[in-house]
């Protein structure tokens, strides 16, 4: 491609953004980026309060975001946020150590069982599921590893491995295909409780692309990166060092794809390009429970286009920032795994704290309302839920000082996945000269949609 293609980019999130600094360093220069809302960072919303930033949206990495530290390098910036730390309580607000065998004498032989088969996990997503964790889901569904690896070097890797098919299962089937049901108490801490469905209904290879073995073992041992002015200040960061920074309040109408050419109608004018690429949401729903619009929405989508993104579901994930009395500040965040399960839908399952010194910060309280199987739990009533368990969990809140329920981690399940659905959407790549990134092409986390962007680039550009 010309490096003086005119290329527009949708969303100004962590992918489009990325996907800028990316075309950027390849010598790409002639790129728009808009952004819809009057803020860049997407997903990554990091209020202030009294001086402070507080997390609504992502809060934490790992030493594997590879892509993420690109950013951190190309803006001069590090992970230089509070030490996460955490707890764990039952759904009556007690205190547990649910892994600490001398606290759960008669759960010892669950105990002993479920570190074999993490170890046995282990060995078997290396030799017989090798090239698991490569980022994005080509070839996936015809057994074969097309991606690069996930270092900080990113080898090109290719190669065929039909056990790699049993990644479209869901996670739960997977496990115990494997004899390995028990990992499931581990995977599920930073799974279900950061809103990414339930282990009968997500796919195993969502689950593990995001928590690959090494990843799983950062978060059991707390080993995370967080960012004193929260993650959202990453994105803001990077979009000042470009060269071109996101175009706020961009309200558009219409995509029109003709003649070689995208014609973007935005806020009321019409901007013509050669490339587009997509980071915003493809597909919110049949418009009764959309919070959003989609792309083909406003685009004028094609009919593959509009087959093959109706299958796309996501999660609604609600968070509520509140602060309590001196008295009722927890000492540390928790978790609550009793809430983790699909007959408690709509419960708190994790609350955080994230300013050890400072009582007088916001805690954030998350709650998932959707299973696949199940009536969506409204926004109003779930918000309730979790106000009435923080009383249970004896924390409980003085005033509400923000909340949301957002589009997340959107996904196709099992039946979509094993018949190609990402091949399909691959092979769609540039067709309509138009690319798709974002969350619903890799997973829905702040590395993996900035390291799609990095390959997208590097594959077509
Ligand atoms: C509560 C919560 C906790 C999370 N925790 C973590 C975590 O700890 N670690 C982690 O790595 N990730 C976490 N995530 C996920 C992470 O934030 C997202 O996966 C990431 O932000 C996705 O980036 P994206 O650019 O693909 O999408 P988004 O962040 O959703 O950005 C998309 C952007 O597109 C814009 N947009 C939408 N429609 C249009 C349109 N029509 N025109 C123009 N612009 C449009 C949106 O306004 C938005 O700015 C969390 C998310 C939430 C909500």
């Amino acid at each position: 491609m010309e490096k003086t293609a005119r290329i527009a980019i949708i969303g100004g999130g962590p992918a489009g953004l990325s996907a800028g600094m990316y075309l950027e360093k390849k010598g790409y220069e002639n790129y728009v980026i808009y952004e819809k809302s009057g803020r860049v960072g997407g997903k990554c919303w990091s209020p202030y309060y009294k001086g402070k930033r507080y997390e609504m949206g992502a809060i934490m990495g790992v030493p594997s975001y590879y892509a993420v530290h690109d950013v951190e390098e190309f803006c001069g910036i590090t992970h230089d946020g509070p030490k996460l730390n955490r707890n764990y309580k039952n759904s009556n607000g007690d205190v547990i150590e649910p892994f600490e065998p001398k606290k759960n004498i008669l759960k010892i032989p669950r105990l002993l069982k479920m570190k074999k088969q993490v170890k046995k996990f282990g060995e078997i997503l290396e030799t017989k599921y090798k090239g698991y964790d490569v980022n994005g889901h080509r070839g996936v569904a015809q057994g074969k590893c097309d991606g690069y690896a996930v270092t900080p070097f990113r080898e090109r890797v290719q190669f065929d491995n039909p056990n790699l098919k049993d990644l479209a299962l869901p996670f739960k089937t997977f496990c115990e295909k494997n004899g390995c049901e028990l990992v499931q108490d581990i995977w599920i801490g930073p799974f279900t409780s950061f809103g990414y469905g339930y282990f009968d209904e997500i796919p195993a290879a969502y689950v593990l692309k995001y928590l690959d073995f090494q990843t799983t073992m950062n978060f059991v041992k707390v080993n995370l990166w967080t960012w004193e002015n929260g993650t959202q200040y990453i994105w803001e960061c990077l979009n000042e060092k470009l060269k071109h920074g996101a175009k706020l309040n961009s309200d558009i109408t219409k995509v029109e794809r003709k003649d070689g050419k995208v014609f973007i109608t935005v806020n009321g004018q019409v901007e013509e390009f050669d490339k587009l690429i997509v980071t915003a949401p493809l597909y919110c729903g049949d418009g009764n429970r959309g919070e959003t619009n989609g792309f083909v929405d406003y685009a004028d989508a094609r009919e593959d286009e509009k087959e093959l993104f109706s299958k796309i579901d996501y999660e609604r994930y609600t968070v509520q920032a509140v602060t309590t009395k001196p008295e009722n500040h927890p000492e540390i965040s928790y978790y609550v795994f009793d809430n983790m399960t699909k007959e408690r839908l709509g419960h708190l399952m994790v609350y955080y704290r994230r300013w050890k010194e400072n009582i007088d910060q916001m805690i954030t309280t998350y709650a998932l309302r959707t299973h696949k199987d199940m009536k969506e739990i409204s926004y109003e009533d779930c918000n309730k839920v979790v106000l009435e368990d923080l009383k249970t969990m004896h924390n409980p809140a003085e005033e509400i000082h923000n909340a949301w329920s957002v589009y997340y981690f959107p996904h196709v399940y099992t039946e979509d996945y094993a018949a190609g659905w990402y091949d399909k959407v691959e092979a769609m790549q540039d067709k309509y000269d138009t690319f798709y990134a974002g969350e619903i092409m890799s997973f829905g986390d702040m590395d993996e949609t900035a390291e799609y962007s990095r390959e997208l680039v590097e594959r077509f550009f």
